[in-house]
């Protein structure tokens, strides 16, 4: 397939619209990439070469898909319109190392494809555009399935991949990062502009490469505790560390007590929840489930 017959151009994307009378479904989230070049720099970035496997989310009309087949051994694709199978199935006809699963990853096995489908001891990555309207549902899924893949590479809303990367004491960070961060070293990669995409999408994007993490960086006694610690202490971001664990704690502590059991850990509960990094928030939640215990 040569460079400019590729399906990520303006006139090809435009010819197969036409040809399948096909309409956007803004509802679905469908804005399709129209230039190569981009797709071959998120490729590059996801760390694939000719012998990985690679699960890819709403291939669309194949854009992203098709470069995914020309640099992988095998890619499994997830569509959740019905209406894209047959054109799925026309446009990357040639592909032999490409299939389709029409069903909404949400609703879907990934665990179970990955073992029917790719051999054991092969890297295996997650590479998409995803639908912006459920971004966070998508990939707090594929990490609390604990998957084996290397990594998740995806274009998402910008903002929402800054939160996902962000650093202790600035203002995308929050309890997102903490979620992100905990199974994954995560960076933003790529930011790409609007007039790469059919339709434009109102928000900027950008590419967000997540590598999966073979242990999490702090020990924590129970995750569902240390994760309910961390939304609490962004609950009310302009309050300090010791108001909003004494609501959140308020049938259990006074705000005294709690400040005693902080001062015992050397954190200052005048301290805002943002300044806190991934082992102080898991030295915190340690402490108090802990004391919950006894
Ligand atoms: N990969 C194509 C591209 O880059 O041109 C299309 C990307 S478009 C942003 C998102 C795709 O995800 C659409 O094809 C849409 O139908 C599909 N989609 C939306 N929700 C989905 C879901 N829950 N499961 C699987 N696919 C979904």
């Amino acid at each position: 397939m040569s460079a400019n017959n590729y399906i990520a151009t303006p006139k090809r994307t435009k010819e197969i619209l036409a040809n399948y009378k096909f309409f956007f479904k803004k509802s679905l989230g469908q804005n399709f990439i129209i230039d190569a070049n981009i797709l071959k720099n998120i490729i590059d970035h996801t760390g694939i070469d000719k012998d990985s496997g690679v699960i890819e989310i709403g291939p669309g009309i194949g854009a992203l898909t098709e470069q995914l087949g020309l640099h992988a051994k095998k890619v499994l694709a997830f569509e959740i319109d019905q209406r894209l199978l047959p054109i799925l199935g026309d446009t990357l006809d040639q592909y032999e190392n490409i299939q389709f699963i029409h069903q909404d990853i949400l609703q879907a096995d990934v665990k179970a494809s990955i073992r029917d489908n790719f051999s054991e001891d092969q890297d295996v990555h997650i590479v998409a555009n995803l639908p912006y309207y459920i971004t966070t549902p998508i990939l707090t899924k594929l990490l609390q399935e604990k998957l084996p893949v290397e990594s998740i590479t995806v274009m998402i809303q910008k903002e929402v991949a800054e939160r996902m990367a962000a650093k202790p004491s600035t203002k995308a960070y929050g309890s997102l990062t903490i979620a992100i961060q905990y199974y994954t070293m995560a960076e933003v990669v790529m930011h790409v502009p609007k007039s790469v995409f059919m339709p434009q999408p109102n928000v900027d994007s950008a590419v967000l490469k997540l590598t999966i993490r073979e242990k999490p960086p702090v020990y924590v006694a129970n995750e569902k505790y240390f994760f309910s610690m961390v939304q609490a202490c962004f609950s009310q971001r302009r309050k300090t560390l010791r108001n909003n664990l004494t609501n959140y704690l308020s049938g259990e502590y006074d705000k005294e007590t709690i400040s005693m059991m902080l001062d015992n850990i050397g954190i200052d509960g005048m301290r805002r929840g943002e300044s806190l990094n991934m082992e102080e928030f898991a030295t915190l939640a340690n402490t108090f489930y802990e004391a919950k215990q006894h």
